[in-house]
C-alpha cells in the first residue's frame, strides 16, 4: 500500500520509511523473515514503475541498505536480548541455589552429629554469592559494574565488586556516608555535573549511579551501588531492579549471620556434652574444678577463675591473671562476685566500664577485663565455691549462653559434691575412727609397697608394734571413755615423732604399727626408746584425775630378721611378746633375742 502510494505520488524520497519500518519488525521478527521483507519491499515497489537500468542499479542499492540495515538492528536487539536472558538465567540460578539449601537446612534440623558436620562442611559462600549477584545486577540495568560495600564502625570496606578490588579506592563520604546514615537510596545521572562526591573513585568517571542501603530489619548493613560513564544511564525501572537485589543480599547476609550463631552454639554445646561427660570420671575435686575451667573457658572463649569456699573462707584455685601479694584472706566484700555471694546467684555485667563496683579484691589483676561472670557454686544449700570468667570484650555472653554457663556450674556442683562425698568415704575407709591414724588394711598396703621399695633401692626396712602395758587396768579403773583418751593421745604422740616417710597406723585395740623405711635395727631401736620414753613423760588427764602409763616395743628389721613381709610381722610380734614377758616398759629388737 505504501509502495503505491510512493508510485501515485512519484515522491520516491518517502522510500526512507522504509528503514525505521524494518528496523521496527526487527525486534519482533527473526532475520529469516526480515531480509527475504526487506527484499521484497523494494522490489514490489519495481514492479510498479517503469523498468530502466538506472532504476534497476538505484533500487538493487536500496534493497542492499535496506538488508544491512535490518541484520545490524537484528545483532543488536539479539545481544541486548541475550544479555537480558542471562541475567535472569543468573537470578534463576540464584534463586534455585537458595531453594537447594534450604532444603539443606531442613534436613540438618534433624540433628545428628554427620549431619551437622555436613552442614559445616557445605559452608554457605556468603562472598560467593553476592559476587554472583553483582554480576547479575551489573547485566540487569547495564551498568559498568556494582559494588557491595560493608560498614565497619565509622568506615566502609569494599566486600565484593564485579570490578578488581585495587580499582575501587574509598573515601568513604558524599553519597555512600549519606545513604547509610540516612538509610535511603540515592541516584543520579548526572555526578560529574552536579560535582556529586560519591564516596568511593575509579579508574574511569563515575557519571550515572545508584546507591541502595542494604538493610536488615531497621538497621543498615551494607551498601548497594551501581555505577556506569554514562549520562542519565539508569532510570526507574534500574533503580526498582537494584533496590530487589539489595533485598537478596540481605537475605544472604542475614543467613551468613545466623549460621555463625548456630555453629557458635552447636561447638559450646559439644564442648559442654565433653564436659559432662567427663566429669563422670571425676571423682576429685580438683580435676572437677579444673575441668570446670578448661570447658567454659573453651566454650565461651572467656578466661576462668574458681575460689574455693571452706571453714576458714576462700581459697584461689583458678586464676588466669597475676595475683599481687599472694593471695591469703580474700575479702570479697565490695566486689560482684562479693554480690554473686551475698545474692546466692549468677550475676553478670556486660560493660565493666558501666558499672560502679569492682569485679574481684584489689590484689587479682582485671584492669583489662571488660565484661564479666560470677556464679556462686552452692549443693544442698553451701557454698562450695565462687566461679567466674572474665573477658577483655564487652558483652562477651548472650542470654542463651548465659544459662549454658549455668547449667555447666549446676554439674559442676553436683560433681564437687560427689567428690567431697567420695573424699570423706575414702577417708573414713583408711583412717581409724578414733584415733585419726591409718587402719590395719592401710597398713597393711603401706607395708607391701614400702616393701618393694625397700627392695628395689636395697635399703633395710624395720617394723615396730607397741602395746600399752596393763591397758586393761587403766579401762578398769578410770572407765572406758578415759582408756580413749589414753589412745588418742598415744597416737598423737606417735604421729609427732614419725618422720614424713614413716606410717604410723592403730594395728587393733591398744597396739600401734610403725613403718619406718631405710632403717636399721640399730636405728629403729633408738626411735623405740624415744617414742617409749615420751610415752612414759606423758601425763593424761580426766576430770581432775592425771595417769601415767608405759608401753612395751617390738621391732624386726628387714632383711636381716625376715625375708617376707608376714615373716616380718610374725618377728616384730615375737619381739613384743619378749619385751612383755622381761618386764614390759622397754623395747626389744628381734635379732637381740636369745
Ligand atoms: P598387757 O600389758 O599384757 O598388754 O596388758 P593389757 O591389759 O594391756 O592386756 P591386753 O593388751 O590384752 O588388753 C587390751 C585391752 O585394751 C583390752 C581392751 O579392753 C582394751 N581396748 C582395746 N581397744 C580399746 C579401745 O578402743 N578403747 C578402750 N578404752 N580400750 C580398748
Ligand atoms: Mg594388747
Ligand atoms: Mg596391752
Amino acid at each position: 500500500m505504501y509502495a503505491g502510494i510512493i508510485g501515485i505520488s512519484g515522491l520516491s524520497w518517502l522510500k526512507l520509511a522504509y528503514f525505521p519500518f524494518i528496523i521496527a519488525m526487527t525486534r519482533f521478527y527473526s532475520l529469516n523473515i526480515i531480509i527475504p521483507l526487506s527484499l521484497l519491499i523494494p522490489f514490489n515497489a519495481l514492479r510498479s514503475f517503469t523498468i530502466s537500468r538506472e532504476n534497476i542499479v538505484w533500487e538493487t542499492a536500496f534493497s542492499i541498505f535496506l538488508v544491512l540495515t535490518s541484520v545490524v538492528a537484528s545483532l543488536i536487539f539479539n545481544s541486548l536480548r541475550s544479555e537480558r536472558e542471562k541475567a535472569v538465567n543468573e537470578f534463576e540460578k540464584i534463586r534455585a541455589g537458595a531453594r537447594d539449601r534450604t532444603q539443606d537446612t531442613e534436613m540438618e534440623s534433624l540433628g545428628s552429629d554427620e549431619l551437622i558436620s555436613h552442614y559445616f562442611a557445605s559452608k554457605i559462600k556468603a562472598n560467593e554469592e553476592i559476587q554472583e549477584l553483582l554480576h547479575a545486577i551489573k547485566h540487569a540495568v547495564f551498568a559498568d559494574s556494582a559494588h557491595f560495600f560493608e560498614p565497619h564502625g565509622d568506615t566502609l570496606s569494599l566486600r565484593c565488586s564485579t570490578d578488581d578490588r585495587g580499582k575501587v579506592i574509598i573515601t568513604g563520604k558524599g553519597v555512600m556516608a549519606t545513604c547509610l546514615k540516612e538509610r535511603k537510596p540515592f541516584f543520579s545521572g548526572e555526578v560529574d555535573e552536579k560535582k556529586i562526591e560519591v564516596g568511593y573513585i575509579k579508574d574511569i568517571r563515575i557519571l550515572s549511579i545508584i546507591a541502595i542501603p542494604v538493610m536488615e530489619g531497621s538497621s543498615p548493613v551494607g551498601l548497594l551501588i551501581v555505577d556506569t560513564s554514562r549520562y542519565h544511564a539508569f532510570s526507574e525501572p534500574e533503580q526498582k531492579t537494584v533496590k530487589m537485589f539489595s533485598g537478596q543480599i540481605a537475605k544472604i547476609l542475614e543467613r551468613e549471620r545466623v549460621y555463625n550463631i548456630v555453629k557458635h552454639e552447636i561447638t559450646a554445646l559439644r564442648i559442654i556434652k565433653e564436659f559432662s561427660s567427663s566429669l563422670a570420671a571425676s571423682i576429685h575435686y580438683d580435676d572437677v574444678i579444673n575441668k570446670l575451667c578448661h570447658y567454659s573457658g573453651q566454650a565461651f572463649s572467656g578466661n576462668a577463675f574458681f575460689f574455693e569456699h571452706d571453714t576458714q573462707g576462700f581459697v584461689v584455685k583458678y586464676f588466669p591473671n597475676e595475683i599481687s601479694g599472694g593471695a591469703k584472706e580474700i575479702d570479697f566484700r565490695g566486689t560482684l562476685a562479693g554480690l554473686a555471694i551475698e545474692n546466692g546467684h549468677m550475676e553478670y555485667v556486660s560493660d565493666v566500664k558501666q558499672f560502679v563496683m569492682k569485679v574481684l579484691p584489689p590484689q587479682f589483676r582485671t584492669e583489662d577485663v571488660r565484661s564479666v561472670i560470677a556464679v556462686p557454686l552452692f549443693f544442698e544449700g553451701a557454698l562450695i565455691g565462687v566461679f567466674g570468667m572474665l573477658s577483655k570484650q564487652k558483652e562477651f555472653l548472650d542470654s542463651r549462653q548465659i544459662s549454658l554457663v549455668e547449667v555447666m556450674c549446676n554439674q559442676a556442683a553436683t560433681s564437687i559434691a560427689n567428690a567431697k562425698m567420695h573424699a570423706e568415704i575414702e577417708r573414713m575407709a583408711t583412717t581409724d575412727g578414733l584415733t585419726g591414724l591409718f587402719n590395719h588394711r592401710v597398713f597393711q598396703q603401706k607395708l607391701t609397697e614400702e616393701l618393694k621399695r625397700s627392695e628395689r633401692h636395697e635399703t633395710p626396712l624395720s617394723l615396730l608394734l607397741t602395746d600399752i602395758d596393763f591397758f586393761k587396768k587403766v579401762n578398769d579403773t578410770y572407765g572406758h571413755p578415759v582408756g580413749d583418751l589414753v589412745l588418742k593421745g598415744v597416737s598423737k604422740i606417735l604421729q609427732k615423732e614419725i618422720r614424713d616417710i614413716d606410717t604410723a597406723a592403730r594395728y587393733g585395740g591398744e597396739e600401734f604399727v610403725v613403718i619406718l623405711p631405710g632403717t636399721d635395727s640399730m636405728g629403729a631401736k633408738n626411735f623405740a626408746e624415744r617414742l617409749r620414753k615420751a610415752i612414759t613423760a606423758e601425763t593424761f588427764s580426766s576430770e581432775g584425775r592425771t595417769l601415767k602409763i608405759t608401753t612395751s616395743i617390738g621391732i624386726a628389721t628387714m632383711p636381716a630378721d625376715a625375708r617376707t613381709k608376714e615373716e616380718l610381722i610374725e618377728r616384730t610380734d615375737q619381739a613384743l611378746y619378749h619385751a612383755k614377758h622381761n618386764g614390759r616398759n622397754q623395747s626389744v629388737a628381734w635379732g637381740t633375742i636369745r
